[in-house]
């Protein structure tokens, strides 16, 4: 089984949705998680002006409220969908003090109301069907109970779940990517993230086919956007795959899964600065075709300070085997570092995740 979501850049306007549902129907997606209509301006952005301003005077601007009108209408009319009292009604709870949560995910909410009505696919909100708890961690049997007992194809809006209490609760910002990946890791199916990019590229800008769980999760740990890190998370304990496809072209996109790239790490050619050259230089390390930015000072003849920076064993090998650099220090690495690269009596301190290595060159190999 497939649950596909789509970002608010592939909701941006009623071509989007007409392409979007193309995309559903052709590909017989069942379930569908969506977000609120984004690009340039996003609705997420004037709910959250609308109920500000809201707190400050006691009243709905009502600039503010037209331009998530005029925008739902001109998404909706082309589409044959009538949103009016969608609207009359967001802003009626707004006024009537609703609170920020239910306000804001009023977005996702009137988003999946027009994709289900123009699929003729059910609704089903997420109010129903993600659960959270009280800390706000989404309860994942709620998901299996509920959508697994709506036999029809379904479009649930993302972003947002409720409390024990009957809340509506919001998930952090760009959330609806977290609902999809949880609606998908518990019914045990295949993700697919829809979005406005061909896949995740590798340093030379090729997109890669293949990445594993680790190297996404290293990734988002460098700021990456295209994957949610809690989403990623939930999908590897799951064992659930993730694509990322592009809306807009026929790419086959990325696959993260389980299964890593060959050949995952080495350094970029930049990295190859002599043993007297200037410092700060920037460079990167290329894992199965990853780009991680790399800040390496050149701290004296032959002698190099690696800062801030996470690779694999294999990278960090290739850095020490560097020509003419007899000592590292690395302040932060992610993976685990393998003990055959480094001889034991040359490790000088290994403590929280630094590392002060120095080098015999002629112990290692460059692979
Ligand atoms: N609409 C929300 C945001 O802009 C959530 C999402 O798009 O995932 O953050």
């Amino acid at each position: 089984m497939v649950v596909a979501k789509f970002g608010g850049s592939s909701l941006a306007g009623a071509r989007e949705y007409k392409r979007v549902a193309d995309i559903v129907r052709k590909n017989k997606i069942p379930i569908v998680v969506v977000s609120a209509p984004g690009g340039k301006v996003k609705i997420t952005d004037l709910l959250i002006a609308a109920v500000s301003r809201w707190r400050r005077s006691g009243k709905v601007d009502g600039e503010i409220f037209d331009a998530i009108s005029d925008r739902f209408i001109a998404i909706a009319r082309p589409l044959g969908v009538r949103v009016d009292t969608y609207l009359a009604d967001i802003k009626a709870a707004i006024n009537a003090g609703c609170g920020y949560d239910y306000a804001v995910s009023r977005g996702e909410y009137l988003s999946a109301r027009i994709l289900a009505e123009v699929m003729g696919y059910s609704f089903v909100d997420a109010k129903e069907c993600i659960k959270l708890t009280a800390s706000g961690a989404i309860d994942m049997r709620s998901i299996r109970a509920h959508i697994g007992a709506v036999k029809a194809p379904c479009v649930i809006p993302g972003f947002y779940g409720k409390l024990p209490g009957g809340a509506i609760k919001l998930l952090p910002r760009g959330g609806s990517d977290l609902s999809g990946a949880a609606v998908a890791a518990a019914l045990n199916a295949q993700y697919q993230k829809w979005t406005d990019v061909d896949g995740i590229f590798d340093g030379h800008g090729g997109v890669m086919q293949n990445i594993s769980y680790d190297e996404a999760e290293l990734l988002c740990y460098f700021g990456a956007t295209v994957v949610h890190y809690e989403a990623m998370k939930l999908l590897k304990n799951a064992g659930a795959s993730l694509t990322v496809k592009n809306t807009f072209s026929d790419s086959c996109g990325t696959v993260i899964s389980k299964k890593r790239h060959d050949g995952w790490a080495f350094s970029s050619k930049n990295m190859y600065l002599g043993g007297n050259e200037a410092a700060n230089h920037e460079a990167e390390i290329l894992g199965g075709g990853l780009k991680i930015p790399l800040r390496i000072e050149a701290l004296g003849n032959k002698k190099i300070l690696i800062d801030g920076c996470g690779f694999s064993p294999l990278a960090l090998k290739r850095i020490l085997c560097y020509d003419g650099i007899d000592e590292v220090t690395v302040t932060a690495a992610i993976g685990n570092i393998p003990s055959d690269f480094m001889p034991q009596n040359r490790l000088v301190a290994l403590d929280s995740g630094s590392i002060f290595y120095n080098r015999v060159r002629d112990k290692l190999t460059l692979t």
